[in-house]
């Protein structure tokens, strides 16, 4: 429930103007019904920025075929509830900012882990609680390294961080290379076509640093190795940043809160296909609608729309939804990791640590053979939740590429467990720098907001794609062609970027 403060009134105020201001007077009349499907933080953020840009009359169905938030979901552990998906946000995620902020909700600071990095015979590297012991560690291991990927990643944010401007302009982009092309030019382009690795080496980061570093966070946030695309690469390494934060009472609430904020009409059921379909009117003109078929249960329906906008990652296995008169292939091979809570003590030894051990997260090393891509102390998502049971037992969130089963969990947790959950997600694309990153534009009124992930997969990303293709449906449906692809930008918005 979204209570009614001073603050959601000022949004409300700044929502409807920004609504009237948005609607043109070209005489085209306002669609009459859109449909987004997915209702994570990609479909829930797309009903709020279509309800922002097309105003009060359309009405906006949302489909989920299961939980609304998606890959953001939590689960119950002794009593507490905890992120099993998506958690950590960026300081500078400003559209997650802006939404906990117009909902009423509450960011609350994640803690920072000490981190211990596994080779699998020891840990290489053991972060201090001293800022200044971390930096001479780092120093005296790394050389500069640390220092220059530091720089790097600065210098790639600072530009990404002109998509607000854009957006706050109303420029929309018509494919992912014409978004980061407008961020950073032909540099930023070739981000997505080459490797992390190669990015890295090219401004000098040594072998050690890359093994011990960068392939640990790489398989920690996406499950893969550092052959990912130097995009997905930099903003996996952002965020292991600190200042992150997450959701108070978990980061799905934002999912629930955007539907019910943009008063979308929520249909459980599975779409099974898109169709074009034409139908005559008593004037004689002929429309084009798209047509949702969908099933709820043993029911079946469908639906007409008149835009439709996609916001489920389109791989097989999961959405399997068909499109009539599309050639192109699209989705592709999404990886699969599993999250696996469990309320224990760790056994550090099994890393090949003796004594006492003070991190509260490890990660691993590709060479390290191990089957767990890494593990932390997971705070739960309520503000005031107490330990789950007396120290040093604590609940540990373990990523692993496959099921950890019974025998890798006692090897992990010798003295026994409590309380044990398991999510097996498709987590996000399977990256390549040889991928094409899909087209936001389907056909003619068929978006797909989801093309973004296959740059990057993070639920800023998501937002970001949302508003982007919020106004690209927009901007086509009225004909305000000059604010699509944008080539030259007006004078006074090149000089604020
Ligand atoms: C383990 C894990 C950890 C992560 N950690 C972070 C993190 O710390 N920070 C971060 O920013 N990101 C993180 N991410 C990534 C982030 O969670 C995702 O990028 C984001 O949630 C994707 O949102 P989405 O709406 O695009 O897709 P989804 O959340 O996948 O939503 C798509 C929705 O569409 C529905 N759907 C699919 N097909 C159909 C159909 N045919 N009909 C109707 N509905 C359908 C699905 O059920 C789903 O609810 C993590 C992801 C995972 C899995």
């Amino acid at each position: 429930m979204v209570k009614v403060t001073d603050a959601n009134l000022f949004f409300l105020a700044v929502w409807l103007s920004r609504a009237i201001a948005e609607t043109p007077s070209t005489g085209t009349a306002p669609p009459r019904r859109i449909a987004v499907i997915g209702a994570g933080i990609g479909g829930a953020s797309a009903a709020h920025f279509l309800r922002q840009h097309f105003g009060k009359s359309v009405k906006i169905d949302v489909y989920e075929s299961e939980a609304v938030g998606g890959r953001l979901a939590t689960t119950s552990i002794s009593g507490q509830e905890y992120e099993m998906g998506g958690t950590t946000i960026h300081p500078l995620n400003l559209h997650m900012k802006e939404f906990v902020k117009m909902l009423g909700l509450k960011e609350r600071l994640h803690p920072d882990n000490l981190l211990a990095v596994s080779d699998g015979e020891e840990f290489v590297f053991e972060e201090s609680n001293w800022f200044i012991v971390n930096i001479i560690k780092l120093i005296w291991r790394y050389g500069l390294d640390f220092v220059r990927m530091k720089m790097w990643v600065e210098s790639y944010q600072h530009r990404f961080m002109k998509i607000y401007r854009y957006q706050a302009h109303g420029y929309s982009f018509t494919t992912m290379d014409k978004l980061l092309h407008g961020l950073g030019g032909d540099e930023f382009v070739q981000m997505t076509k080459h490797s992390i690795d190669e990015a890295l080496q090219k401004i000098g980061i040594g072998h050690r640093f890359m093994d011990e570093m960068i392939t640990p966070i790489m398989r920690l946030n996406y499950g893969q190795s550092v052959n990912i695309n130097a995009f997905v690469g930099m903003m996996s390494l952002v965020s292991a940043e600190s200042a992150l934060w997450t959701v108070e009472g978990g980061n799905k609430l934002v999912c629930s809160g955007l539907l019910y904020s943009a008063k979308a009409n929520l249909i459980k059921g599975k779409v099974t296909s898109v169709e074009s379909k034409q139908r005559p009117l008593r004037n004689g003109e002929v429309v084009t609608f798209y047509e949702v078929n969908y099933t709820a249960g043993p029911d079946s329906g469908y639906n007409m729309y008149d835009i439709v906008i996609v916001a489920a990652p389109l791989h097989s296995g999961k959405s399997e939804i068909r499109f009539h008169d599309l050639t192109q292939p699209i989705g592709g091979q999404y990886q699969p990791m599993v999250v696996t809570l469990v309320l224990g003590r760790l056994n550090t030894s099994y890393f090949g640590h003796r004594g006492p051990f003070r991190p509260t997260a490890i990660t691993t090393t590709a060479q390290s053979g191990s089957f767990i891509l890494g593990a932390s102390v997971t705070p739960p998502v309520a503000p005031d939740a107490r330990p789950p049971s007396p120290a040093p037992a604590r609940v540990w969130k373990v990523l692993s590429p496959e099921p950890l089963g019974e025998e890798r969990l006692s090897r992990l947790f010798p003295t026994g467990h409590g309380a044990m959950r398991e999510a097996r997600w498709l987590a996000c694309p399977r990256y390549s720098p040889a991928d094409v990153v899909p087209p936001f534009v389907l056909r003619d009124r068929l978006y797909h907001l989801s093309a973004a992930e296959w740059a990057a997969s993070t639920m800023e990303m998501a937002a970001i794609a949302a508003k982007n293709v919020a106004l690209l449906a927009h901007h086509r449906w009225f004909q305000r062609l000059d604010k699509i692809d944008p080539d030259a930008l007006p004078q006074r918005l090149k000089t604020e970027l």
